[in-house]
């Protein structure tokens, strides 16, 4: 048996965490969108360059536990060069392997694998979905065309 805190721990994440990918400032900035995760103080800012509905490239500034930043890097490296749609269906297939259904996760998406470790630990669910709710809401009014300031958003208010 293995010892559920080395799963939550694993090598991957611990990657993520000490090297985040996403941390270079980008120079345009489409989509800005922030968010914070209070039941255990995780911050991040998310931000993305679109280009003809293209994800081109993504900045994501998280200042909180590995597993929130660990999450974080991993949607800057998985979303960069994908289009909206595929940026939602990611999100979505994140979403629901946190919630125990890892049928929809990609192969080419294998590192996210590494977060399943967090569902033996309820509350750590939150650090991990913490970047991908920020971003989805970016997209949100990205779409509706409601840029600038905006809620920050909080794993609170998850349904
Ligand atoms: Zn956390």
């Amino acid at each position: 048996m293995s010892n559920p805190l080395d799963e939550l721990y694993r090598e991957i994440i611990l990657d993520h965490y000490r090297a985040p990918r996403g941390k270079q400032p980008i120079s345009k900035v489409d989509i800005t969108s922030d968010g914070q995760n209070p039941s255990c103080g995780d911050e991040i800012a998310v931000q993305v360059t679109m280009d003809d509905g293209t994800v081109k490239d993504v900045h994501v500034d998280c200042k909180g536990c590995a597993i929130s930043v660990a999450s974080g890097s991993m949607l800057a490296e998985y979303t960069k060069g994908k289009s909206l749609e595929e940026v939602k269906k990611i999100v979505g297939a994140v979403k629901s392997m946190l919630k125990g259904d890892e049928s929809e996760i990609p192969a080419e998406l294998a590192d996210l694998d590494a977060l399943k470790g967090v569902r033996k630990f309820p509350v750590r669910i939150k650090c991990a979905l913490l970047a991908w709710m920020t971003l989805i809401e970016g997209l949100k009014n990205y779409e509706n065309g409601k840029g600038g300031h905006q809620k920050t958003v909080s794993t609170e208010d998850e349904e």
